[in-house]
C-alpha cells in the first residue's frame, strides 16, 4: 500500500518565494497593537460542525463587544436566514455600541450583494466585506477567467456597492467602510494583487485618510509558505500600492501549516509550545507594514484555524504594550466561546488551556517558587521606591492574575514534581515554611501517595498529608501524645521532699516542664527538667512514658503579624542512643511541627509531632494504680489518678503533699491502693465535694468595697462546730479579708502560700476549682504549719473562701 513517498518533490512543489530586496520587516519590532476584527461570527462560525444558533451568536456577541472589539464581522447574511435574522436582530435590538463598527461579507455577486444591503438597513457603522478569488488557480480551473476578468468582476461589484453606500447612507444616515478581499492573496501573485487592489480603490473613489481609508485584506486563505514568505508579500503589497495613507492593510492568516496540537483534552502527550504558524505569519506580517489583523477567539476557523486573537494580544501585552483588549476574566470567555464552538480549548493552548499555569517538574516548580520569593522582595523594595512593579517569574511570561486565574494551580504535583513545589503549597495553604530537610522527608510521602495512586496530587492531599503526618490542625488530627497544659518554670520550686538535694542544685538557670498531656485518652502529668523547655519535655516523655529521644534539629518563624502573629516550630528528633555522637549521626529521624501564639508552647507541641511519629503504635507505660515509694514516679502517678478521676489539675507542691498523705495511707499495704480509695482518700482529705460537716463551714457572706475601693469589707456567716457566729474583716481582696473575718475567732495568724484555680467542665456545667495552701503560725511557736485546702463552686469567690476554710479545717487552729 503506498503512502508516503521517498522523494515528495515528484509530486508536492515548494512556493517561490518572493525577491523582494532591502526587505525592512525582520528588523523592525512591535510598538502598538493592531486594529483588530473578530470573524468569530462568520468566519469561525462557517468552520463548526454545526453552526452557532441566533441565542448562541448573540451570547458570543457579547462577548465580543465586553472584550473590546470595535470591528465585528458578524455573519454572511446573503448566505442564510439564520445569519440574516441574527443582522437584524442586531439593529433591531440596538446591541450595536455607537464606536463598534459591524462588518458583513458578500461574494462579488449583484443578488447576494443587494441582499447584504437589506440585512444592514439602519445600522450606524458598516463595513461592507466583497472577496472574489484572484489566484491562478482559481482563475483558470474554477472561474476560467483571465486577470483582466478578473479585475473586471472586482471592479463591477464594487461599482455596485459603491453605488448602495450612498443610497444607504442617504437613507439611514450609515457610514460606510469597503473592505476588499482578493481571496487567496497568499497564492496569488502579489504584482496582480497589488494591481487588482488599486483597480478597487480607484472605482471606489471615496478613500481618505482615518476612518475613510478602504481596507485591503490580504488572506492567506490557505497557509502555502512559511511565515517569512507572507511578510515578504504584505511589505511588497504595503510599499507598492497607491495612496497607501488612504490604505488600511489587513492581515487574515489561517493555520495551515502549524497548528500545533490536536484538539484532545484528554491526550496529554503533545508537547508543543506554539499554537501554530498563523501566530508567526500575522506577527511578522504585521511588521512587514500591516495595520490590522483578522482572527477569532482561540483560533477556531476552517480547517486548521484561523489566526487566535487571545494569543496575538497576549503576546504584546507581555510585551508591555496595550493590546486593546480585555481578557481579565479568561475563563469566562474560554467557557462563553467553547460552549457556543462546542470545540474545547486544548489544555496546552497557549495563556488560555488549564495546563498553562501549571508545573509538574521538581525543576520548574523550585525555581517558580524561588522566583516568586526573589520578586515579592523585590516588589517590595520598589513599592517602597515608587517604582513599577515589573514581573519577572521563571516560565511564567504573564502574571496568571492578570487574566483572572489565582496562583493556586499555578504549582501541580504528580510523579516528576519536587519537594520545592510541595513545599511551595505547604507554604501557600498552611503559611508553614518548612527547613530544607524537612522538606525532604515530606516529599517523600507524597511522592507514595503519588506512586500509590497513580495520579496527579492534589492541594488538598498534600495538606491533608500534611495535617495527618505532623498531627497538626485539630482533634480530627490529633496523635497518641497531646499536649493539655503546661507550665514552664526558671527555678522549679522548692520541693519539701527532695529538699535533700538542695545543695546540689546546678547554679544555672535550668527549665521545669511542669504539664499535662493526654496519652491515648487518658490525662498524665508529667514533669522534666532540662537546659530548656525542650528538653525538659523530652526529659519528662523519658522519665514518665520511656519515650527516648534526642532534639537534632529546630527552628521557627512567625505566621502573621501583630496581635494575631503566632509561632510556628519544627523539630527533628532521633532515637538516643549510649554515644552522643552516634545518636546524632541516626539515618532515621522524625519531624514534627507546632503552632502556638506562644513560642515555648509552639516548641513542645513541635516535639509532641514528632514523638507521635517516633512511637508508632508501640504500646507505652501505663498509668500505675500502684502507688510506689519512688518520689518522682509517686508523685505524678498520684497526680495522673487525680486528674483522670476528678478532672483536678493540683499545683505541684500540692502533689507533693498529697503523695505523702497518700504514703502514710499506704504504709500498711506496701503502697498499694486502688483507685476508688484513693480518689476517696483525697476527697475526704481536703473536703472536696463531700457534705460540709467540718469544724469551719461557710453558710453566706457578702463582700463590699470600701475606702477608695481597693480593699474589701468581708461580712458573713460562719458555722463553727455548727454554731452560727456573724463575722467581719478588711483586706485588700476577697480571700484576705476572709481570712481578717476568720482571725476574730481564733489566735494566731493564717497566711496564704499558695492559691491556683482551674475550672472543670463545660458549658453551663463549668465550676471553679481553687486550691488553696495555708500557714498557721501559732502564738509562741516558731514552726509554721501547713495544710491545702480545695474548694469549688459555681462562682469563683465562693470557690476561693471554700478551699480557705477547708485548708483552716486541717490546721490546729486554736479558738479565742
Ligand atoms: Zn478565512
Amino acid at each position: 500500500m503506498p503512502c508516503m513517498l521517498l522523494n515528495p518533490h515528484i509530486k508536492y512543489k515548494p512556493y517561490t518565494p518572493l525577491k523582494l530586496e532591502n526587505r525592512a520587516w525582520p528588523t523592525k519590532t512591535f510598538t502598538k497593537a493592531p486594529i483588530w476584527l473578530s470573524t468569530d461570527l462568520r468566519d469561525g462560525n462557517q468552520a463548526l460542525a454545526n453552526p452557532m444558533t441566533v441565542e448562541q451568536k448573540n451570547i458570543f456577541y457579547d462577548t465580543l463587544v465586553k472584550c473590546g472589539f470595535k470591528e465585528i464581522e458578524v455573519a454572511y447574511p446573503a448566505a442564510s436566514d439564520t445569519d440574516f435574522s441574527f443582522v437584524r436582530g442586531l439593529v433591531e435590538g440596538g446591541k450595536v455600541p455607537d464606536d463598534v463598527w459591524i462588518q458583513v461579507l458578500t461574494p462579488a455577486r449583484e443578488d447576494l450583494i443587494r441582499r447584504t444591503f437589506e440585512a444592514i438597513a439602519g445600522f450606524k457603522h458598516v463595513i461592507i466585506h466583497m472577496y472574489n478569488a484572484t489566484s491562478p488557480t482559481f482563475r483558470n480551473v474554477v472561474f476560467h477567467n483571465t486577470k483582466e476578468q478578473t479585475i473586471d468582476l472586482a471592479v463591477k461589484h464594487t461599482k455596485i456597492i459603491r453605488q448602495l453606500s450612498n443610497e444607504y447612507a442617504a437613507k439611514y444616515g450609515t457610514r460606510f467602510k469597503y473592505e476588499y478581499s482578493p481571496e487567496t492573496f497568499s497564492q496569488t501573485e502579489v504584482e496582480f494583487s497589488v494591481e487588482i487592489c488599486n483597480a478597487v480603490k480607484a472605482t471606489w473613489g471615496k478613500a481618505g485618510t482615518g476612518d475613510e481609508r478602504i481596507i485591503f485584506n490580504l488572506p492567506a486563505t490557505v497557509e502555502v509558505g512559511p511565515p517569512n514568505h507572507y511578510a515578504d508579500q504584505i511589505e511588497y503589497f504595503c510599499s507598492h500600492i497607491t495612496e497607501r495613507e488612504k490604505v488600511v492593510v489587513s492581515l487574515h492568516p489561517h493555520n495551515d501549516r502549524g497548528k500545533s496540537f490536536a484538539l484532545d483534552p484528554y491526550s496529554l502527550l503533545i508537547h508543543v509550545h506554539s499554537s501554530g504558524t498563523g501566530i508567526a505569519a500575522t506577527e511578522l506580517a504585521f511588521l512587514g507594514g500591516a495595520d490590522r489583523v483578522e482572527g477569532c477567539l482561540f483560533g477556531n476557523g476552517e480547517r486548521t484555524g484561523n489566526v487566535d486573537i487571545v494569543n496575538l494580544a497576549l503576546n504584546l501585552y507581555t510585551q508591555g504594550i496595550p493590546p486593546n483588549l480585555d481578557f481579565s476574566d479568561l475563563q469566562s470567555i474560554i467557557d462563553i466561546v467553547t460552549s457556543c464552538n462546542d470545540l474545547p480549548v486544548h489544555p496546552r493552548h497557549p495563556y488560555a488551556g488549564e495546563l498553562v499555569f501549571t508545573a509538574f517538574s521538581g525543576s520548574h516548580q523550585d525555581a517558580i517558587k524561588k522566583g516568586f520569593e526573589a520578586q515579592s522582595v523585590r516588589h517590595a523594595q520598589a513599592a517602597a521606591k515608587g517604582e513599577p512593579l515589573m514581573w519577572d517569574v521563571p516560565y511564567m511570561p504573564i502574571d496568571p492574575a492578570d487574566l483572572g486565574c489565582s496562583y493556586e494551580a499555578v504549582i501541580r504535583v504528580n510523579s516528576q514534581s519536587g519537594k520545592g513545589g510541595i513545599a511551595y503549597i505547604v507554604k501557600q495553604h498552611l503559611q508553614l515554611d518548612m527547613p530544607r530537610k524537612m522538606q525532604i522527608s515530606f516529599y517523600q510521602i507524597i511522592q507514595g501517595i503519588s506512586d500509590r495512586e497513580a495520579r496527579e496530587v492534589t492541594v488538598e492531599d498534600i495538606t491533608t498529608a500534611f495535617r495527618t503526618k505532623y498531627y497538626l490542625g485539630g482533634p480530627k488530627y490529633e496523635g497518641r501524645l497531646v499536649l493539655k497544659s503546661f507550665r514552664i518554670t526558671t527555678e522549679p520550686s522548692p520541693d519539701p521532699i527532695s529538699q535533700t538535694n538542695d545543695d546540689e542544685d546546678a547554679p544555672d538557670e535550668r527549665r521545669r516542664f511542669d504539664g499535662t498531656i493526654s496519652v491515648d485518652g487518658v490525662l498524665r502529668v508529667i514533669r522534666g527538667d532540662g537546659n530548656g523547655p525542650l528538653s525538659a519535655l523530652l526529659d519528662a516523655l523519658r522519665t514518665y512514658l520511656e519515650i527516648d529521644l534526642t532534639l537534632r534539629e529546630y527552628s521557627e518563624h512567625t505566621i502573621g503579624e501583630g496581635q494575631n502573629a503566632k509561632a510556628a516550630s519544627y523539630i527533628e528528633l532521633v532515637a538516643s542512643g549510649p554515644d552522643v555522637k552516634e545518636t546524632r549521626k541516626a539515618t532515621q529521624s522524625w519531624w514534627g511541627v507546632g503552632i502556638d501564639s506562644d513560642i515555648a508552647g509552639s516548641g513542645l507541641r513541635a516535639i509532641l509531632s514528632a514523638a507521635n511519629s517516633a512511637i508508632g503504635d508501640r504500646p507505652l507505660p501505663e498509668l500505675k494504680l500502684d502507688v510506689g515509694f519512688n518520689v518522682a514516679s509517686g508523685q505524678a502517678d498520684v497526680a495522673d489518678a487525680i486528674v483522670n478521676s476528678l478532672n483536678l489539675q493540683l499545683p505541684r507542691r500540692f502533689q507533693a503533699s498529697f503523695f505523702e498523705v497518700v504514703q502514710r495511707a499506704t504504709a500498711n499495704s506496701g503502697g498499694k491502693i486502688l483507685f476508688e480509695d484513693l480518689t476517696a482518700l483525697f476527697q475526704t482529705t481536703y473536703g472536696y465535694e463531700i457534705a460540709d460537716e467540718w469544724h469551719f463551714a461557710l453558710r453566706s457572706f457578702k463582700l463590699e468595697p470600701i475606702g477608695d475601693g481597693s480593699h474589701r469589707l468581708f461580712s458573713g456567716e460562719l458555722a463553727v462546730d455548727g454554731q452560727v457566729q456573724s463575722v467581719s474583716g478588711e483586706g485588700n481582696g476577697p480571700l484576705s479579708s476572709a481570712l481578717a473575718a476568720l482571725h476574730t475567732l481564733i489566735t494566731g495568724t493564717l497566711s496564704i502560700r499558695e492559691y491556683a484555680e482551674h475550672s472543670v467542665g463545660e458549658g453551663t456545667e463549668v465550676k471553679a476549682v481553687s486550691f488553696v495552701e495555708l500557714l498557721y503560725e501559732k502564738e509562741g511557736q516558731k514552726q509554721k504549719e501547713a495544710a491545702w485546702g480545695v474548694g469549688s463552686d459555681t462562682n469563683i469567690t465562693t470557690s476561693g473562701l471554700k478551699a480557705v476554710l477547708r485548708a483552716a479545717n486541717r490546721l490546729s487552729v486554736v479558738g479565742k
